[in-house]
């Protein structure tokens, strides 16, 4: 099968298309043909060796296709060959082919795409479990949602209004502006031109917000900080522009009693239920059609390595996806 392989760690260019063997599937297992594979941040992350990885792998841990096999002691009453499924948090999607354990498949809605479901799975469920699980957003809130117009941002800010919150996001670019609005955004903050955290504080007359989702990390992480009210939470959830340097927790206490986390999705999808949950709401609402998808950026597999720097460069908006 054609896929993408990482052997050695560095730049985009380590991303490199070669021929490998279809895998197959053991005990508990399908194999897939894939129709589309998810780009997500943290595929650059391992791409960097920020996270480290076994080498060689590869990359990409969100898929959706077609169940072309099942391993040997799968049961009849659970996934059959033609089902349409999606998946994520297995590595090796970046391929034709990929296996992956039935306990993390879900079966694609007869009403949306399997490009859809592609898009939706990842990025859906982390906006899911920080608008309803990190910080559970009460109507009347008024939150701030760094990359508004990013694959998570825009999924996050439907969220938050789906939940009755006063929305306020950070991009950087004027179009970038207009497609956060599009989504929902109340108001949006050009951080790469003014202070945001200033801004913050003035249209919140002073009080600061509840919370802060911060997926951008090093350039954002003290400014964050200084948007929030006494006892507020910041939900630290990536590192786009860099990983945050080592902090005195004593700020925590002379912001006003903070809470700080950095949550992942992997230990808000633990079980099978909230798995079931999370991708059960997400694609219900898509199907739905309450919640909208970006999907303007698919690259063929083989230009994976584009792909990764354009979602670098930050020239990408909601979704980036492969098709093989
Ligand atoms: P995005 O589509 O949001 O892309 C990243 C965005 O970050 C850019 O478009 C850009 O928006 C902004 N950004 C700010 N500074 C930089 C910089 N120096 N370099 C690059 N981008 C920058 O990506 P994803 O939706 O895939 O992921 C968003 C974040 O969420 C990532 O940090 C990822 O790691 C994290 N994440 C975390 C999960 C978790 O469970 N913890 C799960 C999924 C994603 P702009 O141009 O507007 O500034």
């Amino acid at each position: 099968m054609r896929a993408i392989q990482i052997t050695q760690t560095g730049g985009p260019d380590v991303l490199a298309l070669r021929d490998l063997p279809n895998p197959t599937p053991g005990p508990g297992q399908a194999l897939m043909q894939i129709e589309a594979c998810g780009v997500n941040f943290i595929d650059v992350y391992l791409r960097e060796g920020r996270y480290p990885s076994q080498l060689p792998f590869v990359p990409g841990q969100e898929a959706a296709g077609t169940v072309i096999a099942l391993g040997a002691d799968v049961a009849s009453d659970s996934f059959k060959v033609g089902d349409r499924v999606v998946w994520c948090h297995v590595m090796g999607t970046y391929a034709e082919f990929a296996v992956a354990p039935l306990s993390k498949l879900i079966a694609i809605p007869e009403s949306i795409s399997v490009r859809q479901a592609a898009a939706a799975m990842l990025q859906g469920m982390t906006a899911h479990y920080l608008a309803h699980s990190t910080y559970a957003i009460q109507a009347g809130d008024t939150v701030l949602i760094h990359a508004g117009a990013g694959g998570v941002g825009l999924l996050l800010i439907q969220m938050a209004k789906r939940l009755g919150a006063r929305v306020l996001t950070t991009v950087s670019t004027e179009e970038k502006a207009a497609l956060a609005r599009e989504a929902g955004a109340d108001e949006t903050i050009l951080y790469t031109r003014e202070d945001f955290a200033t801004k913050v504080r003035e249209l919140t007359g002073g009080k600061g917000v509840p919370v802060v989702y911060d997926s951008v990390g090093k350039t954002t992480f003290d400014g964050s900080l200084a948007c929030l009210r006494p006892r507020g939470v910041m939900a630290l959830y990536g590192g786009s522009s860099g990983a945050v340097p080592p902090f005195d927790l004593i700020q925590l206490s002379t912001k006003g009693s903070l809470y700080v986390t950095r949550p992942t999705l992997k230990d808000y999808t633990a079980t099978r239920a909230d798995l079931e949950q999370r991708a059960g709401d997400v694609l219900r609402w898509v199907a739905e059609g309450t919640l909208k998808l970006r999907l303007e950026h698919n690259y063929p597999l083989a230009d994976a390595a584009q792909a990764h720097r354009d979602l670098e460069a930050r020239k990408t908006t909601g979704k980036v996806l492969l098709i093989p």
